[in-house]
Order: structure tokens, then C-alpha cells, then sequence
């Protein structure tokens, strides 16, 4: 799954990053047609299972494609914030058809370990071939790429090349051997490490929900920060969260060790928000108080 780890926020990225998830769109889907017809005209659940994971690589670029679009349009009267939580609904609408995808592979593979059935192995070993070329190429054709979100997708596509070197192996060893529960073993194998990328992508997904710290902020240099900031005595009511895993926001109350003007404040400010977004802070609120006002006693 490429999910939220692929688009950009930032602007100049965003084009690009377009073009790329469409073309990476089209391909996946073509790939998977191919996968699910040669899936079960192999009669290889093993086939199957890479064809739901590649279907899922393919809704998780189409979703990411729509909420892009979406995530783009500006803040309204509906949504104050803007649209960029769009893309935690695709997450989350990816993860919910890979289980339920996986629960029908394993009603289908499970009887098969004890009661194997034949598959075709010398058409799995060409739509193996054909996997490793596909998605060897992918990696190829990323190798440039050193940001974080190219180094998860890098990580992903080698994850598949490995899948489908495995159902080569597997297909080699079943066409020289009668061995036809390898296959269903194969297809086990698969579905578990979907699952197991299901419930890191819905762990991350809900940490973002439920307003948990962002993993893309060093909240505590943003503290060490705020701290030795020499005009500020203290701070408290800090919050921090992330609209999308990529875009943060902090609110933070800033109690002043002297008393300053508008003008010196305003310049104050804008340089604590230019430091921020340094430190991965996108969108800051401060408010500034003095060492006098009891502001916990009205609950801010
Ligand atoms: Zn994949
Ligand atoms: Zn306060």
C-alpha cells in the first residue's frame, strides 16, 4: 500500500507527484486484471493473494489521487480547517477492503492445506516472472528518489518484488514436485503480511485522529525551543496534532517576562512561527500572557 506516505503537501511537489500517482495508477491496475484472471485461470490462491495486495496498491493510488484533488481546495464554511483529513478517509477505506478481500482469500486457501488443490505451475512461474519484472522496474524506475516518502515506497515495491520472487520459487519447486499445498502456504504467507501492513497503516491512521503527538515533529526540541526563547518566562496549554501526518498545528500559551509593545510582540511572533515551521510546526497559534494573569482559573 503507497497510501498517505505519498503525496506531498508542498507545492512545488504537488504537480509532479500527481503525474507520478497517475501513471503508478494505471499501471497497478492493468497489472492486477492480469493478476486476478491469471490467478484463477492457475487455479493458485497464491496468484490471488498478490493480485488483493496489488488491487490494494492500486485503491490506495486511486484514493490518493481523488484526495489529493480534494485536499487541495481551500478552507470553507463547511470545513474550517480545509480538506486535508480527506486522506485519512482513504486510508482508512483501503484498510477496510483489505480485510475483507483477505477473509474471502483465506476461506479459500485455508481448506486448500488440507486438501490441496492442483495448480498450474508453469503459468504461475510466467505470471511470477511477469511480477518480478513489473514491480522490479518500479524500483528502477524510483532509485533517485532520497526523501522519507520515497525511501517507504522504495521499501514497499522491494517487499513485492520479494513476494513474487517467493511464488517463483514456489511455482519452480511444484513444477518439478507434487507438492500443491505449497501453494496454498504461499497464499498464507501473502495475506499475513497484508494484514500485518493493515494494522500498521490503521495504528498510524487513528494516532492522527485521535490527535495523538505527529511522528514527523520533534516535539521535544519545539519544547527546548519555546523554553529558551529569553522575552519568555514560561508556557503552558501546549497542544500538538496533525491535521494529515504531514500538515501540524500547535497551540501554545506564552507567559512573558516583560511587559512588550504591540509592534515588539508582532515581531516576537512572527519570528517564534518562522522558527516553528523549521521544526515541523505548519500552522501555529500562540497567545501571550503575562506573568499575572491566571489563565488555568478560566479553564483556556
Ligand atoms: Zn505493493
Ligand atoms: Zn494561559
Amino acid at each position: 500500500m503507497h497510501h498517505h506516505h505519498q503525496h506531498g503537501s508542498s507545492g512545488s511537489h504537488r504537480h509532479g507527484g500527481k503525474k507520478n500517482i497517475k501513471v503508478a495508477f494505471f499501471l497497478n491496475f492493468f497489472f492486477t486484471i492480469i493478476e486476478i484472471v491469471g490467478g484463477l485461470m492457475t487455479n493458485s490462491v497464491a496468484i490471488l493473494s498478490d493480485a488483493l495486495h496489488d488491487l490494494g496498491d492500486t485503491l490506495s493510488l486511486a484514493l490518493a489521487w481523488y484526495f489529493q484533488k480534494i485536499s487541495i481546495r481551500g478552507r470553507d464554511n463547511t470545513f474550517s480547517y480545509g480538506y486535508k483529513r480527506f486522506s485519512l478517509l482513504g486510508a482508512i477505506i483501503n484498510s477496510i477492503i483489505l480485510l475483507v478481500g483477505s477473509i474471502f482469500i483465506l476461506i479459500e486457501a485455508i481448506p486448500r492445506l488440507i486438501q490441496p488443490q492442483p495448480s498450474d505451475a508453469k503459468g504461475m512461474i510466467i505470471l511470477a516472472i511477469l511480477g518480478v519484472m513489473f514491480n522490479g522496474a518500479a524500483v528502477i524506475r524510483l532509485k533517485g528518489g532520497a526523501s522519507f516518502n520515497e525511501k517507504v515506497v522504495r521499501l514497499h515495491l522491494i517487499e513485492d518484488v520479494m513476494g513474487w520472487v517467493a511464488v517463483l520459487i514456489g511455482a519452480v519447486i511444484m513444477y518439478f514436485f507434487d507438492l500443491p499445498v505449497i501453494d496454498p502456504i504461499l497464499s498464507l504467507l501473502i495475506s499475513a503480511y497484508i494484514l500485518l501492513n493493515v494494522m500498521k497503516n490503521l495504528k498510524h491512521t487513528f494516532q492522527i485522529i485521535l490527535q495523538g503527538i505527529p511522528v514527523n515533529a520533534d516535539v521535544n526540541a519545539i519544547k527546548s525551543y519555546l523554553a529558551g526563547i529569553p522575552q519568555i518566562e514560561d508556557y503552558h496549554d501546549f497542544h500538538i496534532w496533525s491535521m494529515d501526518g504531514e500538515y501540524n498545528i500547535l497551540t501554545v500559551h506564552l507567559v512573558l517576562n516583560e511587559s512588550l509593545s504591540m509592534d515588539q510582540l508582532n515581531d516576537l511572533k512572527s519570528a517564534i512561527k518562522e522558527n516553528l515551521v523549521r521544526k515541523g510546526v505548519h500552522h501555529a497559534t500562540i497567545e501571550f500572557e503575562n506573568n499575572q494573569e491566571k489563565c488555568a482559573l478560566i479553564n483556556c
